[in-house]
């Protein structure tokens, strides 16, 4: 009999999902990686199916969930999570949001596992409050276009604290500020792989509005760190992770002109809807309770992932978004 620990991570195909198979397979845990590939890609996990201690399942989350046997860890998530995509497929964002939360902290429940769930800096919306520590509310316009992404998520961090508090489940909540490193989709409209893939396509860089909005760019194994920290912690309140270096959007434009020595240059075009002006998480709670901050720089991070966009083929370079629904059946 195997004593492996069995940890079950919905939306695995994603650009995070994926890494999170990786550390997982790593540290010896029986995984489940469950997606229906609506926006995940089985490229981003394939080079584990040789792993007997990894598995995949083609499932919806919104559908009820059976894992036969054990389950000691859920980690949840599936969700389409950059603009374009929760603007073209706004229902599944607010159903896997909801139904699929649902669905997960039932097999929690069920299973007595414990289960940390995917949330974001979007629940702070456009932000009063900056840097955003973890008890300010949040300025989020539910009926804008970003409501189908941020009120799914902020729903889901209640239904999570309310199965902690009525029915004892074992929760836990990240609240992931932007994140970068290989395996984003090139054509996921986020602003690093916009940025990085017109520089390889020669064509110029947009930036949306002025360029004077800010973000804070978090590299993908120092959240993985953090993430694994949390699930192994007691703290059941949500905590912010992410990288407080806090840059322009304008600069950022800079920094990438820099990296891949584009000749190109910056065009302005329209800020979309309600697209905050400011973020930075405020991260003392992470590094007080979890002994947890970011070790990789932006110049580092960026050379890494710069090194992946480069290594891909030009079809995967001039592939326009796409969603897959041959596997999601819409009752
Ligand atoms: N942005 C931009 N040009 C692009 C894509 C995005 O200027 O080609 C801006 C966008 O308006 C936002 C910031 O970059 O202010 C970060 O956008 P992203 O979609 O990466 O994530 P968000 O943090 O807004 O969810």
């Amino acid at each position: 009999m195997s004593k492996r620990k069995k940890i079950l991570i919905t939306g695995a195909a994603g650009f995070l999902g994926s890494h999170l198979c990786d550390l997982f397979v790593k540290k010896n845990y029986h995984v489940i990686a469950m997606d229906n590939l609506i926006t995940g890609r089985i490229e981003n996990f394939e080079h584990l199916f040789p792993e007997e201690n990894f598995e995949f399942c083609n499932h919806d989350v919104t559908k009820y969930i059976h894992v036969s046997g054990t389950l000691d860890y859920i980690l949840h998530f599936a969700s389409p999570a950059s603009p374009i995509d929760y603007l073209k497929i706004p229902i599944q964002t607010l159903k896997v949001g909801s139904l699929g939360i649902h669905n997960c902290l039932g097999l929690a429940k069920a299973k007595n596992a414990r289960i940390l769930i995917a949330s974001t800096s979007e629940v702070y919306g456009d932000p009063e409050v900056h840097p955003q520590t973890e008890d300010y509310w949040g300025h989020v316009n539910p009926v804008g276009p970003r409501g189908v992404y941020d009120e799914a998520k902020r729903f889901q961090e209640a239904i999570t604290m309310a199965y902690h508090t009525f029915h004892g489940v074992d929760t836990r909540i990240v609240r992931i500020f932007n994140t970068y490193g290989p395996r984003m989709r090139l054509n996921d409209g986020r602003v690093l792989p916009a940025f990085i893939g017109q520089a390889l396509r020669g064509q110029d860089l947009t930036i949306f509005g002025d360029g004077s909005q800010t973000r804070s760019f978090c590299y993908v194994d120092d959240l993985m760190d953090g993430i694994y920290s949390l699930l192994h912690s007691n703290h059941t309140d949500p905590i912010n992770i992410g990288n407080p270096s806090e840059i322009s959007i304008a600069d950022f434009a800079d920094e990438i002109i820099q990296l891949t020595g584009t000749t190109q240059k910056v065009i302005y075009q329209d800020l979309p809807v309600n697209d905050p002006k400011q973020r930075r998480p405020d991260i003392s709670r992470a590094k007080a309770i979890l002994n947890w901050e970011p070790k990789v720089n932006r110049s580092e991070g960026l050379k890494r992932t710069y090194a992946y966009f480069k290594s891909l083929s030009d079809d995967e370079l001039n592939e326009t978004a796409h969603y897959n629904f041959d596997n999601y059946i819409i009752r």
